[in-house]
């Protein structure tokens, strides 16, 4: 084992602190990182306070990692020390059942996820990316481009894999309209994604206020959503509409702006459930509601990659990790664009 420092939560009511650990030795297959920078995702939040009801403590957040190989196993093939190198939401799987050998690991009934899940090398829980360093499994490793802004890559590991996932399994591209509900760390995202496919971007928001943002990021229209006569002008009219929004609301008005055979799909798991859909609706014009989670370690490459092509990153407020705290409270009232990252050189014995 080798000693690591992080901040961490010890109770749902207490706040991030640091906290000293261990990580697992290297083995064979595993990469050692030198975190350096450390997306803080809405996730991080809900564990951190026991929000699910499942926080085993002490919780160590953060899913939305880069950094440097600092050591790699002896069987490692596709790094060597000196790389950049990601880790996003999921550091192992069972590797033989159907999802994983479709390259789906986040859909393995066995997932692992970088924090607060059983880890099957040391008997305890997975600790996340606040912290100096992380020991993963080659597999779970991303390779990061060396030309992008290193601290606003880390958000594409978490908000970035969530929103391109459904984007390209619903086949957008140039020639769809794609809707994008919610100017968050996810949609913010959405939208430079759909828009870099080529398609035609129409972001719903209910606040006037992020109009000139959502163009400056990509899309094409703006439509406040709490006003009826905007909505209508867009009835039938989508391919697609990727939902990001956590809280309930009512969903018809979306659904109804689908064309038949069109899909929306969601991305937030809210508190509270939505108010159930009309059946109708989707019945009269054989519309889809779906779900999307995150997505394979395969495809997080692909979105790296394209990202790199198209030289997209996430907008960010780089923080230190003493100031974690207050960052979420500022990210309960949305008020970050968009995504807060901890600079982990601030992280001190
Ligand atoms: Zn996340
Ligand atoms: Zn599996």
């Amino acid at each position: 084992m080798t000693k690591a420092i992080s901040y961490a939560a010890v109770s749902a009511k207490e706040k991030l602190a640091p906290f000293q650990f261990e990580r697992r030795e290297v083995g064979a297959k595993d990469i050692q990182i030198e975190i350096l920078f450390c997306g803080v995702c809405h996730s991080d939040l809900h564990t951190a306070r026991n929000e699910w009801q499942n926080s085993v403590y002490p919780v160590i957040p953060g899913h939305e990692i880069v950094g440097r190989v600092t050591s790699v196993g002896a069987d490692v093939k596709a790094f060597k020390v000196g790389d950049l190198a990601g880790v996003g939401c999921l550091v192992d799987s069972c590797g033989v059942c159907e999802d994983c050998k479709d390259g789906l690991e986040q859909y393995c009934d066995q997932e692992v996820f970088t924090y607060n899940s059983p880890d099957k090398h040391t008997g305890k829980m997975t600790y996340g990316g606040y912290s100096n360093q992380i020991v993963v499994d080659e597999h779970f490793v991303l390779h990061i481009s060396e030309k992008l802004d290193l601290a606003a890559v880390a958000p594409l590991l978490c908000a970035g894999i969530t929103t391109y996932s459904p984007l390209k399994h619903w086949k957008v591209g140039p020639g769809s309209k794609v809707g994008v509900v919610g100017l968050g760390g996810l949609g913010h995202m959405a939208v430079k994604l759909a828009h870099a496919m080529g398609a035609h971007v129409v972001l719903f928001t209910t606040s006037s206020n992020k109009v000139a943002d959502a163009k400056r990021l990509g899309a094409d229209e703006v439509v406040i959503s709490k006003n009826p006569d905007e909505m209508k002008a867009h009835l039938k009219s989508f391919d697609f509409i990727l939902n990001t929004v956590a809280a309930a609301h009512n969903l018809d008005v979306f659904t109804e702006l689908l064309k038949r055979d069109g899909t929306m799909c969601l991305n937030g798991v809210p508190e509270h459930a939505h108010p159930s859909p009309n059946i109708g609706s989707l019945i009269f014009k054989r519309r889809q509601i779906a779900g999307s989670l995150i997505g394979g370690i395969k495809e997080t490459q692909e979105m790296l990659d394209f990202c790199a092509k198209h030289n997209i990153t996430s907008d960010i407020e780089v923080i230190a990790i003493q100031d974690v705290n207050e960052a979420y409270e500022r990210m309960i009232k949305g008020d970050v664009k968009y995504r807060f990252v901890i600079d982990m050189a601030t992280l001190k014995d």
